[in-house]
């Protein structure tokens, strides 16, 4: 069976949207890769931190999906990582209310023997230097390290961030934030300048509006699936980011055609992830969910053209 190791955070979330708003709810960005990656049929390893506060039936939820949590630290007396934001009416932009990172303030990652090998590395969004400990921990090297982040990073680690950015092969990051990293407002500059820190391929999420792939002077453009109905954005990223993964984990080709249907499936995914709150969409999806939605994603994007 495939493997992915991912790292990332799984939190407790409080969201507040034009249709609602939550008390603290299962998420982090660890939690929505694992969920994605899921819909493969792949062994995904997660590296993680949460306090005793965490129940463990989410753990178990999570094992049930075939995601190994043996490389969640769980601390006694501790409290797990805490994220709190507002939509705006547009529900593509969001103010964080609150992000109290408790037990991931002095997190030492350990990656489980069993995943040392792993050929796949989806880096989610977490401190650079957490991503980058577990980069040195690896036995074997990877064929694809994919890395993905947000701009509390920036703001907070940006040295730590451009180091680990050198270290891998592809990025995944939403448009505000590929113009904070790199200085320029051209989304097609902005690649450019990414490509020169080190990733050879670059994802740009532009949430409702699609996904963008770069790699040197080759782009490729996959939309987002117009829906009737957005609930909560919170998690499309990290759930883009876990499908794309997952799919070139299962594939292991990491050949610019194949990162297309990655992009493709990760899109996908991450459409239903915004029907519910939190995690409860990619939790009860099932593949026949996945494949009816991509037969659409075929038709919104199909036309024959002649060209005199
Ligand atoms: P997304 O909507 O894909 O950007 O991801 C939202 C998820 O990221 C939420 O479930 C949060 O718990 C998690 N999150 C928020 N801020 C951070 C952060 N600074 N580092 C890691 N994960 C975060």
């Amino acid at each position: 069976m495939s493997k992915l190791l991912a790292v990332g955070t799984v939190a407790f979330d409080a969201i507040e949207t034009p249709f609602g708003k939550t008390d603290k709810i299962l998420g982090g960005s660890a939690t929505f890769v694992g969920l994605a990656a899921s819909q493969f049929g792949i062994k995904t390893g997660l590296v993680s931190v949460v306090g005793d506060d965490m129940p463990t039936a989410y753990l178990t939820m999570l094992n049930e999906r075939n995601i190994d949590t043996s490389g969640v630290e769980v601390v006694q007396g501790g409290k797990t990582f805490f994220w709190s934001g507002r939509y705006h009416n547009d529900m593509n932009s969001r103010d964080t209310l609150i992000t109290d990172l408790n037990t991931l303030a002095d997190f030492n990652p350990v990656v489980p023997e069993n995943f040392k090998d792993a050929p796949i590395v989806m880096l989610g969004n977490l401190h650079p230097l957490t991503q980058s400990s577990v980069l040195d921990q690896l036995s074997e090297k990877p064929k694809m390290v994919i890395l993905d982040t947000m701009n509390f990073w920036m703001d907070s680690a940006l040295d730590d961030l451009v180091d680990v950015i050198k270290r891998v092969d592809v990025i995944t990051i939403n448009d505000e934030e590929a113009r904070q990293l790199s200085g320029e407002y051209s989304l097609v500059n902005a690649a450019k300048k990414i490509h020169e820190m080190g990733p050879k391929y670059v994802v740009i999420k532009k949430g409702e509006h699609g996904a963008l792939l770069f790699n040197e002077g080759n782009m490729f453009f996959a939309p987002a699936l117009p829906l009737a109905e957005v609930f909560d954005p919170t998690g499309a990223g990290d759930t883009f980011a876990g499908g794309f993964a997952g799919y070139i984990a299962k594939t292991e080709d990491i050949s610019f055609e194949n990162m297309k249907n990655a992009v493709i499936y990760g899109s996908n995914l991450a459409s239903f992830c915004v029907e519910k709150f939190g995690t409860e969409r990619m939790q009860d999806l099932t593949k026949e969910e996945v494949h009816k939605r991509l037969q659409s994603f075929k038709e919104l994007t199909q036309f024959e053209i002649k060209l005199n």
